[in-house]
């Protein structure tokens, strides 16, 4: 149809599928097998529901001051949407507005392609090394801007921060985003570097280890000026963004750092035990600091592993892509939950590594 000329086309983003089977064990979209902090439950039954005629807090100012206060920073340093993804989103389309390509890895999280293709944003990839790493020499041709996980996702491999801050220090001309989606499993947030960068802009999610993927809370951190080009084209684009409960609950998360802590230390715990395991079966990684294990077996196929597992209604991830269609991403359970993982892939592995 001649209509269907000017519409704008766009391959989207493929997110994990989200099952809903009584008994399954779900390790593969990264969530958190906690709960939130118990203040959000008490607060959740307490809800206000007459609250909900009116329009939320277009600023979400309680939990930007919530969120200013817990990292060190003015208020006028947070931006905050719904979920990480908004907030990238946002951020491509405010900060990465040049004729230059943007950079990013390659392998790398899979919804950064399909924004630049979005917003018709020029797009370079790095491919990262052989043991999986990022090279910051690759980012020191021009640019329109860049854009890397740390640690990065799928393979959960940390950049220390020399690395984070060579590749911000080569850069003063554009905008560097640090997606820290993961960061709370044990990596080093490149906050601090805040003080040195103004063209550094931080991210981070309620998603993980703060285990509200449902709420959708996402955050950024940079500065003042940054956040001011933001929140210019936020407005310009929807001002409600995030509902009233998501603001109220994020809050009081926020207020519990005991329980934070205790949730990503079980994480922590949960993966390193998890890692021996998995290397006496057979199974090679990158040495994950996230919630996740990006493994491949020395002999079985990963697809194969994968179609094993899903049949027992145990969901990882998997992606037909190259480079890492030998790879399966398994996310951090509970103990009791990677133990049954680890029980069935020992009997499955068991005849064919003979
Ligand atoms: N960044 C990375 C690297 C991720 O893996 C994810 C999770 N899919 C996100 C951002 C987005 O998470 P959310 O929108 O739930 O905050």
């Amino acid at each position: 149809m001649k209509f269907e000329e000017n519409i704008r086309k766009v391959v989207p983003y493929v997110a994990g599928e989200q099952p809903n089977k009584p008994n399954m064990i779900k390790l593969n979209t990264n969530e958190c097998p906690y709960p939130p902090a118990p203040g959000v439950e008490a607060l959740a039954k307490e809800l206000d529901v007459d609250s909900l005629r009116l329009y939320p807090d277009q600023n979400t100012t309680p939990l930007v001051h919530a969120l200013a206060e817990y990292y060190h920073v003015k208020p006028e340093q947070v931006f905050v949407g719904v979920g990480s993804d908004d907030v990238l989103s946002m951020a491509f389309m405010t900060f990465f507005n040049s004729d230059k390509p943007i950079l990013f890895p390659d392998v790398t999280y899979s919804f950064y392609d399909v924004w630049a293709d979005l917003y018709r944003i020029p797009y370079k990839t790095c491919p990262l090394d052989e043991n999986w790493h990022i090279d910051p020499a690759d980012y020191r041709q021009e640019n329109g801007g860049i854009i890397f996980p740390n640690p990065n996702a799928p393979t959960g491999l940390f950049e220390d921060l020399s690395v984070v801050e060579e590749i911000i220090k080569s850069n003063p001309d554009v905008i560097v985003i640090v997606d820290e989606a993961y960061i709370d499993f044990g990596g080093e947030s490149a906050l601090p570097l805040l003080e040195k960068y103004e063209n550094l802009l931080v991210v981070q999610t309620f998603s993980k280890s703060r285990a509200m993927a449902g709420l959708r809370i996402g955050f950024c951190i940079g500065s003042e000026k940054l956040i001011r080009y933001l929140n210019d084209v936020k407005f310009s684009f929807n001002s409600y963004t995030m509902n009233l409960p998501a603001q109220v609950l994020g809050v009081e998360a926020v207020k519990d750092d005991a329980y934070f802590k205790g949730v990503t230390g079980r994480i922590i715990a949960t993966r390193e035990r998890v890692k021996k395991e998995m290397t006496a079966l057979g199974f090679t990684f990158p040495d994950s600091r996230t919630n996740f294990l990006f493994v491949s077996h020395r002999t079985v196929p990963a697809e194969d592993i994968f179609r094993a597992l899903r049949e027992r209604d145990i969901y990882v991830r998997h992606w037909n892509k190259p480079r890492i269609e030998n790879c399966l991403r398994i996310t951090i359970g509970t103990d009791e939950q990677m133990d049954q993982m680890l029980a069935f892939l020992k009997e499955y592995l068991k005849d064919r590594m003979e």
